[in-house]
């Protein structure tokens, strides 16, 4: 069986964990095409922040309680930046982190596409999944804000590191989407996929600006593989992050059924055939998209296999 994930970081990590762990359990074929829309470049070095959550998370490498970067992290560089008076000192810039940054920059600087640089870093890592990057052109998402009495549009991490979301915000905008072409690799492993799954990620800043991406989206939606989605929202709130405040601003109400419509029925040009929700959820409806509600917390990478198991019969394919 091939499996495609779309994905962004610490959520879609966690995911990725139990998709590896039934992957082996059954011999299957895993690739995550991964968010590069918080990917930035701050004191010249370019950062994927999505990228490498997944990459370390499978790795073993992360950090569990901080729940982004290196595990065992120190903070040197950022100390020294500091004394400088560099900005942006608001930016978490480990030194274990900073040596990804290096190679990743050199190795870009030298011509290299970010997928194949993505491949490079991975053979150190080694996270048993094919990491793809969704695109190798710029696609960053900025966010049209009120700051001092001015509205601007400003990088979204710079709108979450900085403000923690608490600006007056108004859109977010996945500049360079248009242009954007799939990174190599993309459109064949969702061409040949059994199934698509959307990782439980953030909507509106994971998974939008990988769909964002044109030929991402039709390959989806018209291609033959079923997608189901996994919520990201139990209850009321997200688990952790931001997803609350993204979707206010789209005026989509925080909940299983908010989200599920969002992404809307695949009958309907949306994307779902199946939308998993979790079991305090139960009696949600999305019109037009089958729901299943089991328990959606990933506290472990058994529990977490479980809901991936749990996607694909609601695909119908496991
Ligand atoms: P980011 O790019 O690092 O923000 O991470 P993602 O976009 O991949 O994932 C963030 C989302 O993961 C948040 O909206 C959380 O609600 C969701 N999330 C985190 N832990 C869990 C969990 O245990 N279960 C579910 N269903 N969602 C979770
Ligand atoms: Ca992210």
């Amino acid at each position: 069986m091939r499996i495609v994930v779309l994905t962004g970081g610490i959520g879609g990590a966690k995911f990725l964990v139990g998709v590896r762990a039934h992957a082996r359990a059954v011999g299957a074929d895993v690739t995550a095409v991964v968010n590069v829309g918080d990917d930035v470049r701050m004191h010249g070095l370019q950062i994927c922040p999505d990228l490498d959550s997944v990459m370390y998370t499978l790795g073993g490498a992360h950090d569990p309680e901080r729940g982004w970067g290196r595990v065992g992290e120190t903070w040197v560089v950022k100390e020294e930046l500091a004394a400088y008076g560099v900005e942006p000192s608001w930016f978490g810039l480990g030194d274990k982190d900073t040596a990804t940054h290096l190679v990743r920059t050199q190795m870009l600087t030298a011509g290299y596409p970010l997928s194949a640089v993505t491949a490079a870093l991975c053979e150190r890592w080694q996270p048993g999944v094919t990491l793809l990057p969704a695109t190798d052109d710029r696609v960053e998402t900025h966010v049209v804000v009120d700051v001092d009495g001015e509205r601007k549009a400003i990088h979204f991490q710079e709108w979450w590191v900085r403000y923690r979301g608490e600006l007056p915000t108004h859109r977010f905008v996945f500049v360079g989407a248009d242009a954007a072409k799939p990174a190599p690799g993309v459109l064949d492993a969702i061409a040949a996929a059994d199934v698509v799954l959307l990782a439980p990620s953030n909507p509106v800043v994971s998974i939008a600006p990988i769909l964002a991406v044109d030929q991402i989206r039709e390959a989806v939606v018209g291609g033959s593989a079923p997608v189901v989605g996994v919520s990201p929202i139990i209850g009321e709130s997200p688990i952790r992050g931001m997803a609350d405040k993204c979707l206010a601003t789209l005026g989509v109400a925080v909940s299983a059924a908010g989200v599920g419509a969002l992404y809307g029925s695949r009958a309907d040009n949306g994307l779902l055939d199946g939308w998993l929700i979790d079991s305090t959820d139960d009696g949600t409806e999305v019109p037009g998209v089958p729901t299943r509600a089991v328990p959606l917390w990933m506290s472990s990478e058994e529990t977490t296999a479980q809901m991936v198991r749990d996607a694909l019969s609601l695909a119908g394919v496991s």
